[in-house]
């Protein structure tokens, strides 16, 4: 075939009728999961300075230096297309002066997301995320909390044999310390490190950790760990949050190399992960951590939080590939055909009174022959067809017709409504 002029973007997917389940159902899912937890509904713009994330995440993360897609306006201003939900949030938490709200001010949110990465499975330049967000409450009881809502909604969506993988990178009384011994280390080995990491051990040690080549893995696995130096207050957190998982039942691992692209983390940080072979190919379904050191970045303001996020088309991909079956969100029990310019006027009429009733109700409107309209009713799976002919607009009455039976009746069109509505409780 060959292929057309037009496509999407490298990278951008068009999310298609039978793909639009699997997002309903996840976003239905995570609704209610905030609705019980108390979370606000929030929508940031797809476009914010440039800067926010430039400081935000860090100059020296792939993100900001390799992934962003900037545009500059008429104006002058340098917008990009946000890459993450995070920096956004606090921008906002800050601008809106919910700092005078009640703490801690929990918010979720639902939308598309941009980077300009190398497209792969499972990795898209525009792909959707939805995420939870707890703004000013230093409590590790939060930490376990935000890894239970994203377990829970995984659960929910009855993913099986998920495991959270978590870690503690520590704050800014501890992490410089460990930095300089992990630097210390790896410039001991850097003939053995490849050229990623070793540009890495310059801009961004920490990163070093979570490199996937063989030949640094083997350095790595000897590497110092954050989790031993962290200091007393960065510990007993940890060391709470995890009592915390115990507690609730959460399986974890800790998992010494985690560290999350992102610089402003600090303390707990978590990934949510399949076990299985395909978990190798889509990476985390989750993550997330704490983030105390991001409202000082932004704003020079102490605004202890937590978060995470998680990728909505990885968790698609995940629930096809284990054949998950998502419900169509709408069932047409009831069809309608018509024969005729007058029985077509009156059935526009008729199904404002379905809609009314809120009783969903299939039609086409666009075709004359009976045959064709029945075939589309089939199709529907409808239970009932009503059939408008001429005789019948005429006469204002109206077919019923049980689709599994095949038996029909004519009754008065302004009772049909009801007719239906009691048949289709039965
Ligand atoms: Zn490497
Ligand atoms: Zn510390």
């Amino acid at each position: 075939m060959k292929k057309p002029r037009f496509q999407s973007p490298t990278g951008m997917h068009d999310i298609l009728p039978e793909l639009a389940p699997y997002f309903q159902k996840i976003h239905k899912t995570a609704e209610n999961t905030a609705f019980f937890y108390n979370f606000g509904k929030i929508e940031t713009p797809i476009l914010e300075k440039a800067e926010l994330f430039s400081r935000g995440i860090g100059i020296a993360t792939d993100i900001v230096k390799k992934e962003m897609f900037v545009l500059k306006t008429k104006g002058g201003d340098e917008l990009a297309l946000r890459p993450e939900g995070t920096a956004p949030i606090v921008r906002a938490y800050i601008e809106h002066g919910m700092v005078n709200l009640p703490q801690p001010v929990k918010l979720w949110y639902f939308g598309p997301f941009f980077r300009h990465e190398n497209p792969q499975a499972g990795r898209y330049r525009q792909f959707w995320q939805f995420g939870f967000e707890v703004l000013g409450e230093k409590s590790p009881v939060i930490d376990a909390q935000i890894i239970q809502i994203f377990y829970n909604i995984l659960k929910s969506l009855r993913l099986k044999d998920i495991i959270v993988e978590i870690n503690s990178i520590g704050d800014s009384q501890c992490r410089p310390y460990y930095k300089k011994l992990l630097v210390n280390y790896f410039k001991s080995r850097e003939g053995s490190l490849c050229i990623d990491c070793r540009r890495r051990l310059r801009e961004n040690p920490l990163r070093v950790l979570d490199c996937k080549e063989e030949k640094c893995r083997r350095v790595i696995s000897q590497a110092p760990q954050m989790i031993d130096h962290l200091c007393q207050e960065c510990h007993n957190h940890f060391k709470e949050v995890l009592e915390f998982l115990e507690e609730i039942q959460i399986p974890y691992v800790l998992n010494p190399y985690l560290v999350r692209g992102l610089d402003y983390y600090t303390k707990t940080v978590f990934e949510i992960v399949s076990q299985g072979e395909s978990e190798k190919r889509t990476g985390s379904l989750a993550g997330g951590g704490r983030y105390d050191a991001l409202g000082k970045i932004l704003a020079r303001k102490d605004i202890p939080a937590m978060g995470g996020a998680a990728g909505i088309e990885r968790i698609v991909s995940l629930m096809k590939e284990k054949m998950i079956k998502v419900s169509q969100p709408y069932e047409i029990k009831v069809f309608l055909a018509q024969l005729g310019p007058l029985a077509k006027r009156k059935g526009l009429k008729l199904l404002e009174e379905f809609q009314k009733r809120k009783i969903l109700i299939g039609e086409s409107f666009g075709r004359d022959s009976l045959k064709a309209q029945m075939a589309r009713a089939h199709k529907l799976g409808a239970r009932y067809t009503l059939i408008l002919g001429q005789k019948e607009a005429l006469e204002g009455t109206i077919i019923v017709r049980d689709m599994a039976s095949g038996k029909q009746d004519t009754i008065k069109l302004e009772k049909v409504v009801k007719e239906i509505e009691k048949r289709l409780k039965k």
